[in-house]
């Protein structure tokens, strides 16, 4: 197996995964710790799978302190599934949900729940551009409300929640798929939290959902049973066949992060990759991040030189020296390095080392 021509790859989903964990899997990828099979082959009913994702329910307990009233689900469908599972299960009792619409995912999340309910958009940052998040207090919520919708970490314009929105007894619905894992996060200020795996876990194909147990049990009666969240829960998962790789890779991943120190460790490191580069961005006169400083995501950078030709010129050279995938999102166009949990802080150096040569060059 080669690995010498690894790049750095900054993508912000599917997204890197640590090298270790790439490594552990190859090597059992033919015969599963010497069972003769692959995890890709195996009976999801099998002694040996059921250990896999018991083994990856407990770590991430483990890892995220989740109390013992929650349910840890593992689904397909990504994070877009979750936009109509969210109000399709939620909307109990008055049919009315709160929204905070901080760009595009909680847009779509807010789109598609409209089809279900009485859904109220009670703040937005599309006004600029969603390069901050608004301010929300517990009174700007209907007092009878479902839940509130917050997307915490915002991969396309590199925003994140620089607080847990107050809503009072409303449960609190939290699409985390971007930054699960990358910082301590008190797990019983939320009903429900979710997170598609292909940004800071796992490859794509599985989709983590963290529930309150009193609030499964309430799908409308018209719920297709694969989208009821009872469905799962009573069935540990496996109701029907589960994405057997994706949930063996996400235990790796998960095995791999409490061997590291676990969360409060990813985010140190987190905290100083983040921090070097928006420092480096902010002091160099050439490059600019659009984002409010304090709603600073540390897993997407989002920045720009302020000319599109040069940000094209830029995503080119940058691919040239083995720096990936540095295009923004398609719908906003600049820069954007996602640097989530597996990306070393090595590659954060050498993409600052590339930004200053290349500005040198072009200013
Ligand atoms: C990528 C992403 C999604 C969509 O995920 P899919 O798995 O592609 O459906 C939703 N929310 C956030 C915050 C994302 O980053």
């Amino acid at each position: 197996m080669k690995y010498e021509n690894r790049v750095y790859n900054f993508s912000a989903g599917p997204s890197i995964l640590p090298l270790e964990v790439i490594k552990e899997a190859a090597d059992n990828l033919a015969s599963y710790h010497g069972c003769g099979q692959s995890v890709m082959e195996m009976s999801h009913r099998s002694s040996e799978f059921k250990k896999i994702i018991e083994d990856a329910e407990a770590d991430l307990r483990e890892l995220m302190s989740i109390p013992d009233n929650y349910k840890v689900l593992f689904l397909q469908g990504g994070g877009t599934l979750q936009f109509s599972m969210v109000p399709l299960n939620l909307l109990r009792k008055s049919g009315k949900a709160d929204y905070i619409v901080t760009g595009s995912w909680a847009k779509k999340a807010a789109k598609e729940a409209q089809k279900f309910g009485d859904i109220r958009i009670v703040a937005s940052s599309e006004d600029e551009t969603f390069t901050y998040i608004p301010e929300v207090k517990r009174e700007d919520f209907r007092a009878d409300a479902d839940y509130v919708y917050v997307c915490y970490n915002n991969t396309i314009y590199g925003t994140h929640f620089p607080y847990i929105p107050d809503t009072g007894d409303i449960p609190l619905v939290a699409d985390m798929s971007s930054c699960i894992l990358s910082e301590e996060i008190d797990v019983s200020k939320f009903g429900l939290i979710f997170a598609g795996a292909q940004k800071n876990i796992a490859p794509a194909g599985v989709t983590i959902v963290i529930i309150r147990e009193d609030l499964i049990g309430f799908a409308k009666p018209e719920t297709p049973v694969y989208l009821d969240y009872k469905t799962h829960a009573d069935n540990d998962s496996m109701y029907n066949t589960p994405p057997c790789f994706a949930i063996h890779i996400a235990g790796e991943v998960f095995k791999y992060l409490k061997k590291m120190g676990g969360v409060p460790a990813m985010h140190e490191v987190d905290v100083r990759k983040a921090g070097k580069l928006y420092a480096y961005i902010d002091g160099s006169g050439f490059y600019k991040s659009p984002v409010r400083e304090k709603d600073r995501s540390l897993m997407n950078v989002v920045f720009v030189t302020g000319d599109a030709d040069m940000d094209k010129k830029f995503v080119a050279a940058a691919k040239e020296q083995g720096l990936v995938n540095l295009n923004g999102h398609r719908s906003i166009g600049g820069m954007r390095a996602s640097i989530y949990n597996a990306m070393p802080e090595e590659g954060v150096d050498k993409l600052i080392e590339f930004m200053e040569e290349f500005r040198k060059a072009n200013q």
